[in-house]
């Protein structure tokens, strides 16, 4: 069945090959199963590819300390090393990570200039990752929040007034819910493995002040797949984004929480990841004219990432393009249903639920 057949926006520079380090997870290999299954799997007249600039100083500015900023800045320029026990740095790694938060800009303007790049929706293949990165702290393989810098970028440069992230990585973005968590003109969902790391995004945080409720939780213990997370989809994240009313959507797009993920124990298809995509797709379809701007976050199965990503560019483009493996359907296992019930009891304080 074809949705909407729409040709998708793909973000992507070489250099983001130059920040990496052998047997490390988070590696260049990454992106070269990327690069070499959309080259193999999506008809390439569906794909606009664009070329990104690094980030301005200025915009990385928005949600960290220019003191943090240049601390990354002359660790690099000092040489190899690690900031925290798994995140790493090479002599590159601030350029490119500049270039990674310029890639999320680059996407959040193709879709928001849609009239100039007749894109509705673009997936910016950007390395590191992001959602981990604090105020003024890196962790979790992440230098600086992408996302976080699109949606204040998204406020600044558009005046955007409500803005939702979606964050399907495996890890909690405790990063962006930081950012965040006191501003109602960003709602955060994410949902995420429980016990993992990084340890925080209990149920229990919904935001504070004037952000109360607007940070949605939804930790699942390790073993949720598919029917696990079309149910948080239906009664949860779905709702709460049609009562929201974003005027964009951004996703965190962690494929970790794919069955054949080294790092991670979520049991997510293909079919899994094509079901989240395709719900996301039709809300954005409800209340943002369509824009949805993807970035990539974890994934660290090769081969897997590479397909799962396959079938997400397939689901939002409405390609039709076949699927290796189809949704599994199963009774949700009773004590994730406990969890799911406990996150709709919690938020009901927030959304009719
Ligand atoms: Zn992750």
């Amino acid at each position: 069945m074809t949705l909407n057949d729409e040709i998708i926006g793909i973000i992507y520079h070489p250099d983001y090959l130059l920040h990496t380090q052998d047997r490390h997870p988070e590696r260049k290999e990454r992106l070269e199963h990327i690069n070499a299954a959309l080259k193999k799997n999506i008809p390439q007249d569906r794909v606009q590819r664009m070329e990104p600039e690094p980030a301005e100083v200025d915009d990385i500015a928005m949600v960290h300390d220019r003191a943090y900023i240049q601390s990354i800045e002359e660790a690099c320029r000092s040489g190899r090393g690690f900031l925290d026990l798994d995140t790493y740095i090479v002599p590159e790694s601030y350029r490119v990570a500049l270039l990674s938060a310029g890639g999320v800009l680059t996407g959040l303007r193709s879709v928001m200039d849609h009239e100039e790049s007749s894109l509705k929706k673009s997936f910016a293949f950007n390395r590191p990752p992001g959602h981990h990165a604090e105020r003024a702290r890196a962790m979790g393989f992440c230098l600086f929040n992408n996302t976080a810098v699109a949606a204040e970028a998204a406020r600044r440069d558009y005046g955007l007034e409500r803005i939702a992230i979606v964050d399907w990585d495996v890890h909690h973005g405790n990063g962006t819910q930081h950012t965040f968590e006191d501003d109602p003109g960003v709602l955060f969902i994410s949902t995420h493995q429980s016990p993992a790391y990084p340890g925080t995004g209990r149920v229990e945080e919904t935001g504070r002040g004037r952000g109360e409720g607007f940070i949605v939780n939804i930790p699942l213990p390790a073993g949720a797949g598919d029917s696990e997370y079309k149910l948080a989809f239906e009664a949860v994240v779905v709702p709460i984004l049609d009562q929201y009313k974003p005027e964009l959507l951004i996703i965190s797009a962690g494929q970790d929480a794919y069955h054949r993920d080294p790092l991670a124990g979520m049991s997510l298809s293909e079919g899994g990841y094509y079901y989240m995509a395709e719900q996301l797709a039709g809300a954005a379809e409800r209340w943002t004219k369509g824009r949805m701007l993807l970035c990539l976050e974890g994934g660290y199965h090769l081969q897997g990432q590479a397909g799962v990503i396959v079938q997400v560019l397939n689901a939002i483009g409405g390609w039709g393009l076949p699927k290796a493996e189809q949704i599994r359907e199963r009774e949700p296992a009773g004590h994730i249903q406990r969890k799911l019930e406990q996150v709709i009891e919690t938020q009901k304080a927030y959304w009719d639920l």
